[in-house]
């Protein structure tokens, strides 16, 4: 038996034994994921069980190092554990802007007193993180941004607002962009600091979306103290830290449409949810333009599925993301997007309820789901600021 085959058996044996069987065939889609941190309540015990389980193994991080808390694995042994896990269809364990953003970005660029003390307790799944990058007057033209931290002893007195905070009032610690040099070249007077959300002088407000959610925040900064240990990499060098935590933060917004393989999340599939709302002639749909419309969405999902497979499996062998993310958030966003829009196209006025008798809970989910998606080719960096990264930094093309 090859040493993969192996590993495939004792992870087989360990997941047959340790997942909860609560969680078994549940991958998600009907559980609200666990983002952890201080605040976090439990409602299900078994998540916290599968949590803690998969922690102590290093499976919530499974390819970071041991020595901070993950698994150690390689890109092959992390990749049968994710094949593992998804023939049990059990969810994550814990998800959050640390495992996708902060926590690659740290492994790269911090050092190994940040790394030891941030990396376990995001892989615990004991810290939640933010991220405030954008402000009101710096959102595509990020390197504007004007929160200022002015050095005071051994610490930083940081000053200003950041907007869109997303899951700000949820959050324990938060990864900001800061200018420490207000005289040199935009790019160049920014520094990238760690930030606890329970010092003095941090507060937020959170903002009502068109979906009926409150998802982000506005974060104040009035006065804050942080230690200068904070810096990640070097004073008025965050804008290098800044770019590649974009290119993990972009992959991850594509992650979030990229599994693929026409589900349609907690209400089923498009084409289950168009017989549902439409009907079936021979147990097929009667509109051949629907039907093609369907079959193209399913297939263009598909591929895309298969291109963040790749783009997760050079990751696991260490590859940084690059601007090609950039190709896969505008792809995955838009791909999202017409799913919603076709989903309500689907459900004729049942897809337009708000609240009330008359519409059930699929049906407002629809409508709230695709409000939400409306967002998808803001949040992450526009889609024409996308378009403008492909056509100079992937195609080459000239200002
Ligand atoms: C759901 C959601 C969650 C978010 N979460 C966070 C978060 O957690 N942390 C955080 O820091 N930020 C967050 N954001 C903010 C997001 O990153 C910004 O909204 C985004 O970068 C755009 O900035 P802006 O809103 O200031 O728009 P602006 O930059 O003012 O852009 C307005 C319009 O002008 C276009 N435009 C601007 N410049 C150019 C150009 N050079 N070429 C072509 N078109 C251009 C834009 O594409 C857009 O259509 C979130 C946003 C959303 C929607």
């Amino acid at each position: 038996m090859s040493e993969l085959a192996r590993f495939r058996s004792d992870v087989r044996a360990w997941l047959e034994a340790s997942a909860p069987m609560g969680l078994r065939g549940r991958p998600g889609s009907e559980l609200e994921g666990v983002w952890g941190g201080r605040q976090w309540r439990w409602e299900n015990p078994d998540q916290k069980l599968w949590l803690e389980r998969c922690a102590e193994r290093g499976y919530t991080a499974p390819t970071w190092p041991r020595e901070v808390g993950g698994g150690g694995l390689s890109k092959e042994e992390a990749k049968v554990l994710a094949e593992e896990m998804r023939r049990l269809q059990l969810p994550p364990p814990v998800i959050g802007f640390g495992l996708t953003m902060i926590g690659p970005t740290l492994l790269a660029f911090g050092n190994e007193e940040q790394k030891r003390e941030h990396l376990p307790k995001i892989c615990r799944g004991e810290i939640r993180w933010c991220q405030g990058y954008s402000e009101p007057g710096a959102g595509s033209d990020l390197a504007g941004l004007q929160t200022r931290a002015a050095p005071d002893g051994n610490d930083f007195l940081v000053n200003g607002t950041k907007v869109w905070t997303s899951y700000a009032d949820k959050a324990d610690w938060i990864f900001a962009l800061v200018r420490t040099d207000p005289q040199a070249k935009k790019q160049e007077g920014i520094t990238f600091l760690l930030i606890d959300m329970a010092t003095p002088g941090v507060s937020v407000r959170p903002i009502r979306l068109i979906s009926g959610s409150s998802p982000f925040c506005e974060t104040h900064f009035t006065n804050v103290r942080v230690p200068k240990k904070n810096v990640v990499h070097q004073v008025n060098a965050g804008w290098t830290v800044a770019k590649a935590l974009l290119g993990h933060e972009r992959t991850m917004v594509a992650e979030a449409f990229g599994s693929g393989g026409g589900a349609g999340g907690r209400r089923g599939t498009l084409g289950e949810r168009a017989k549902h709302h439409l009907g079936s002639e021979n147990g097929r749909l009667a509109d051949p333009v629907l039907r093609d419309q369907l079959a193209q969405l399913e297939m263009d999902t598909r591929a895309f599925a298969l291109t963040m497979q790749r783009a997760r499996d050079a990751a696991q062998a260490g590859h940084q993301p690059g601007p090609e993310s950039s190709i896969f958030k505008v792809y995955g966003t838009e791909v999202n997007m017409r799913r919603q829009e076709l989903l309500v196209r689907i459900a004729g006025p049942q897809g337009l309820g708000w609240e009330g008798p008359g519409f059930d809970p699929e049906d407002l989910a629809t409508t709230r789901d695709w409000l939400r998606s409306r967002g998808n080719s803001i949040e992450g960096g526009t889609s024409e600021i996308q378009r403008n990264v492909i056509a100079k930094r992937v195609l080459g093309l000239p200002d």
